[in-house]
């Protein structure tokens, strides 16, 4: 495979699509068609799943909730609310100005964490496979899995984009140089103290639509070598 000048690795809650406001959503619709003792218990499996398994993982969540529950109705309503959410109504306004935009001197490519189901299927449903032609890496830990994304996606030079601190200091360690490090400072960690304590970003954007101001020159100069800078 011919190695790309630069990839950029966009991940996808809370920096392409606005996470936060679809749990609020989903909260909501779960409250239409389930009782709130059920709706609690399922919130409550959801948890047990995210710490057991350290990551949310829906379709484990759907299954338990569906041996502890009595009414198949009741499940089959589950089902029909998340696999029916409309995603694409949460994608930022500026996401796919921003894909384009990195397409025009980069390879996009969406690196999201999260089970193979579920997440794939947020990421499809929400247009942002298509916008991306197909070049979707799903992983539980991203950070963990560069020899993967590099094999799949050989580059020069990469970028990322995340709204997570612990992932940019995971990135950056492993990468140095190779690696510009796109902090979004949108969703719940924009508010969290310790976002702003985070020493090293090589860049911080306040939204998505912050990267059309950014050149392929001034995205590939800013990589320091580690994370301080
Ligand atoms: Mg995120």
């Amino acid at each position: 495979m011919i190695a790309h000048d630069m990839v950029v690795l966009l991940d996808v809650d809370n920096t392409l699509l606005d996470n936060d406001q679809v749990r609020i959503r989903l909260e909501e619709d779960l409250q239409r068609v389930l009782s709130p003792e059920h709706v609690e218990r399922f919130w409550g499996i959801y948890e047990d799943v995210r710490d057991e398994l350290d990551f949310v993982n829906f379709p484990e969540t759907i299954e338990r909730f569906g041996r502890e529950c009595t009414d198949s109705e009741c499940v089959s309503q589950v089902s029909a609310v998340l696999y029916g959410f409309s995603f694409k109504d949460f994608v930022y306004a500026d996401s796919m100005a921003a894909i384009d935009h990195v397409s025009s001197f980069a390879l996009p490519v969406i690196l999201s964490d999260g089970d193979q189901l579920f997440q794939r299927h947020k990421i499809q449903s929400a247009g942002l496979e298509t916008a991306v032609d197909g070049n979707v890496l799903v992983y539980v830990h991203k950070e963990l899995e560069l020899a993967d994304i590099k094999k799949r996606f050989p580059a020069a030079h990469y970028a990322m984009v995340d709204d997570k601190p612990r992932i940019h200091v995971g990135m950056k360690g492993a990468m140095g140089a190779q690696m510009t490090t796109v902090m979004v400072c949108q969703g719940k960690y924009a508010h969290d103290p310790a976002h702003h304590e985070f020493p090293g970003a090589d860049i911080t954007i306040e939204g998505i639509g912050g990267l059309l101001a950014l050149t392929a020159g001034e995205l590939r100069n800013a990589a320091s070598g580690s994370v301080e800078g």
